[in-house]
């Protein structure tokens, strides 16, 4: 691992099914994230993208090659080693914001900490009010999502993947349910996040003008990683 490396994956590979349904769908990834990068991944729907945020998520095991992060063997390592890995050094942004409807949005982003810790405490509500306030939602922060527009809410989304300091936040097509100027500005609000913390970001998307915002553009095709 050189120095600044988090993540390094190689000949990483991910089948579905088996015997004659069986179906190759990550072809050999070799990739390295650095600490408080921010990187696209890039490529058409059915490339990839979904299936290599999972496994680097650990939601998902990788079928074959190495995946290594911080220093931990992610291949051999456990479930319960993974799961606890995944709460302490990953975050996660989906598609669809995955809001509590009944808790307003710092209560939202409070959430992943208070239920590590078992309860709610003040660090907690300052720290979450802070992010809120980095997303540009100093005014939102009693709302509930009902009353949020579609861009707030992942900016909502963004704020609760930083809670816990994660390492590397996972993002899978964070704007694809955003009109074009709505993303354009969930994604300067991403990279002003990311200059201002050393979490790496790793985004998906299918939109080549979305990729282009980011710093590092990774691009998939078919399951195989064409340029990095
Ligand atoms: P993307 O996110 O780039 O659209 P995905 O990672 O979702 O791509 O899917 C890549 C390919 O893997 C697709 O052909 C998809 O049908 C297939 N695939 C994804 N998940 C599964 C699964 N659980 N079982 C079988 N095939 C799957
Ligand atoms: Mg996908």
């Amino acid at each position: 691992m050189s120095a600044g490396t988090i993540l390094t994956v190689s000949g990483l590979t991910k089948s579905f099914g088996d015997g004659e349904a069986e179906t190759l769908v990550l072809k050999g990834i070799d990739l390295q994230l650095a600490e408080g990068e921010m990187a696209a991944l890039l490529g058409p729907s059915g490339s990839g993208k979904s299936t290599l945020l999972s496994i680097l998520g650990t939601l998902m095991r990788a079928s074959g090659g190495s995946h290594e992060m911080l220093g931990t063997d992610l291949m051999q390592a456990s479930e319960a080693e993974r799961t606890e890995f995944r709460s302490k050094y990953l975050g996660f942004v989906f598609q669809f914001h995955h809001l509590l409807p009944d808790l307003s949005a710092i209560e939202n982003v409070m959430m992943p900490a208070a239920a590590a810790a078992g309860r709610e405490t003040a660090p907690m509500r300052s720290k979450a009010g802070e992010l809120l306030d980095a997303m540009g939602l100093a005014e939102r922060r009693d709302f509930r999502p009902a009353a949020m527009s579609g861009g707030q809410r992942q900016r909502v989304a963004v704020a609760r993947a930083l809670i816990n300091d994660p390492v590397l936040v996972l993002a899978d097509e964070p704007t694809g349910n955003l009109d074009r100027q709505t993303a354009d500005e969930v994604m300067a609000l991403i990279r002003s996040i990311n200059d201002s913390l050393s979490s790496s970001f790793l985004i998906s998307t299918h939109d080549a003008h979305i990729a282009a915002q980011c710093p590092r553009r990774i691009e998939l095709l078919d399951g195989r990683i064409v340029h990095a």
